[in-house]
């Protein structure tokens, strides 16, 4: 059966091949067109699988050059699947650009779920999962990486990166200056080939574990970091005073509820403050 005319979205596996998905592979046997990102690599790939492909290149270079090619495609109900070197086209690889310029003129654009090195990493990194942010590589150039890292300072979510193994170490070199050295942090490594390896433990282990096994400093790699506890909101004094007073006596939900109106400050921070203060009392 035809495909439907549409840019299909396709995820390739980041290491073992097995883990490319039943769809796929139909999709990518019986679209007309295959959008690589390097045809080379892709070749091993359609070779392993058996796949006969009418392919193009589209990468960062020439990503806006391709878009009449591909919607003049598109209108003679051609059907065309993207894919990257490795995992998900567009996460850190070339496609946003065709993708958003499609959708502004009513193109079909579909995405196959798949394998996705950032997401493979949090699922077992035991960091928290439940929010996060994908921040990709951190920048080369050390000053503006500090700068960055500084910025993260703020960041309540889990962090994911991507980052390159030679500059792994001084990556985590600058996150233990600027974050502390005991800020917990993951680093997942080959993830499904032969060498696979997690590290994790706090800046300072997983450092001096790099350091020590110049293995661990090569391969491809994702840095998988906690969230920082967010600051409370600074009360003044008057209604800390107050908060110490009255929840002596008083339900400390209740007596949040009434300094925040009198203060006209955010009743949950009135809250934490008072749930802290009963673990250590105003001097
Ligand atoms: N689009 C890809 C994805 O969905 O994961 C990412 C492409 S980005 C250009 C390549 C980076 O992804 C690598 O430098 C590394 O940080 C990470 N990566 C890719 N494969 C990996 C693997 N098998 N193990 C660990 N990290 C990997």
């Amino acid at each position: 059966m035809k495909l439907l005319s549409a840019l299909y979205i396709v995820p390739t596996p980041i290491g073992h091949f097995d883990d490319i998905t039943k769809r796929a592979l139909d999709v990518l046997s019986e679209v007309d067109w295959i959008a690589c990102e390097d045809t080379r690599t892709s070749a091993k790939l359609f070779n392993h699988f058996g796949i006969k492909a009418k392919t193009f290149s589209l990468h960062e270079h020439n990503e806006v050059q391709r878009l009449s090619w591909i919607t003049e495609q598109l209108d003679k109900d051609a059907s065309i699947a993207l894919i990257s070197d490795a995992g998900t086209p567009l996460i850190s690889d070339p496609g946003y650009k065709v993708v958003a310029h499609l959708r502004e003129h009513g193109y079909q654009v579909t995405a196959l779920p798949g394998a996705c090195a950032a997401i493979a990493a949090l699922s077992a990194a035991g960091i928290p999962s439940d929010r996060f942010c994908f921040e990709g590589f951190l920048p080369a150039k050390s000053a503006s990486r500090q700068g960055k890292l500084q910025d993260l300072l703020q960041e309540s979510r889990t962090m994911i990166f991507y980052e390159s193994p030679r500059r792994a170490v001084r990556t985590l070199e600058d996150m233990a200056v600027i974050w502390g050295e005991t800020h917990r942090i993951a680093i997942a490594r080959e993830l499904t080939k032969v060498y696979e390896t997690f590290l994790f433990g706090s800046v300072r282990d997983v450092l001096s574990r790099l350091r020590a096994d110049e293995n661990q400093q090569k391969g491809e790699m994702v840095i998988v970091c906690h969230g920082f506890k967010s600051k409370p909101q600074e009360l003044p004094r008057e209604a800390l005073e107050m908060l110490s007073l009255l929840c002596q006596d008083l339900p400390l939900k209740q007596v949040s509820k009434y300094i925040a109106i009198a203060f006209k400050v955010n009743k949950n921070t009135v809250y934490q403050h008072g749930l802290s203060l009963k673990k250590s009392p105003l001097a």
